[in-house]
């Protein structure tokens, strides 16, 4: 496995491989990056992952300094996994001193739901994600469905851009008890580890209320966000919403068109999001 930490090391290395997935990640890598890794195996011949915590990305008072770095430890686990190629680069290396900010934005969908709570933080992934496009021009690029609308932004930023990427979905991988794994999830105290599987509790509770015949919305974010606060989450989203364009569903229709459930919420300093697709 070759290690790199400068664009130019990066490209030479790529230069003679014919195609590459790539698996952008800000590291504290678990089984969900892993499943990423290994969808990335199965479609292209060399598999490369990026891990950087972007500070573009974090808003004022977000965890960015407190974000866990464990870096020797992700080397050893990407090894491990097979993985060709990772490229973890110093911050000066991506935003070099003096460079003047470039932006892309997909404003229809950045300024809802995580762009409401999160202000500036799909800028900052658009502007990340685009940067690692240009630097491996992968063939393949990997993201989690655990984070719905940044999926949905970066496929409408790769599509509208011609950036001739095709961008996998990756199904979430949870715990036993339904919590999706996340890096974040270290930061939960035992009360609130507890707490958290509210989320996947109100989106299961969703799920079975569109399969015994629900179709309105309204209902159903009701249930989800009744289920939350009885586990002492505190509430920035609970909505259900169309896959493609995440804007509002005038009714719920399972066959005909998906719809997806969209939680975000805080115990204490922690905030936490998931989301599940039904009728697909
Ligand atoms: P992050 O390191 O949090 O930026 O995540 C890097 C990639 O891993 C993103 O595409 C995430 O959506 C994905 N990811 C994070 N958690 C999970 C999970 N539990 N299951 C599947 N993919 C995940």
């Amino acid at each position: 496995m070759i290690v790199t930490r400068t664009v130019e090391h990066t490209r030479r290395t790529l230069r003679p491989w014919p195609a590459v997935a790539l698996v952008p990640t800000m590291g504290a890598l678990h089984v969900g990056h892993l499943s990423l890794v290994k969808r990335a195996g199965e479609l292209c011949p060399h598999v490369a992952v990026s891990i950087f915590v972007n500070p573009t990305q974090f808003g004022p008072g977000e965890d960015f300094t407190h974000y866990p770095r464990p870096i020797e430890r992700d080397l050893e686990v990407c090894e491990s996994a097979g993985v060709d190629l990772v490229f973890t680069p110093e911050v000066n290396e991506m935003y070099p001193a003096g460079e003047p900010e470039t932006h892309v934005d997909v404003p229809a969908m950045t300024q809802i739901l995580e762009g409401v709570h999160r202000p500036g933080h799909f800028a900052g992934v658009c502007r990340m994600v685009a940067k690692l496009f240009s630097i491996f021009n992968p063939t393949v690029a990997c993201f989690g469905e655990k984070d719905f609308q940044q999926l949905a932004v970066i496929r409408a930023m790769a599509k509208g851009l011609c950036m001739g990427v095709a961008i996998e979905p990756c199904p979430t991988v949870r715990e036993p008890d339904g919590l999706a794994l996340s890096s974040r999830n270290v930061y939960l105290d035992p009360t609130d580890r507890g707490s958290a599987v509210g989320l996947y509790q109100a989106l299961s509770r969703a799920k079975a209320m569109v399969e015994r015949g629900e179709t309105h919305p309204q209902a159903v974010e009701a249930a989800m966000t009744e289920t939350l606060l009885a586990h002492r989450l505190s509430l920035d989203y609970a909505v259900v919403r169309d896959t493609e364009t995440l804007g509002p569903v005038q009714a719920i229709t399972p066959g005909r068109s998906p719809v997806v459930c969209l939680l975000a919420a805080k115990l204490g300093r922690v905030r936490l999001i998931d989301n599940l697709v039904i009728g697909r």
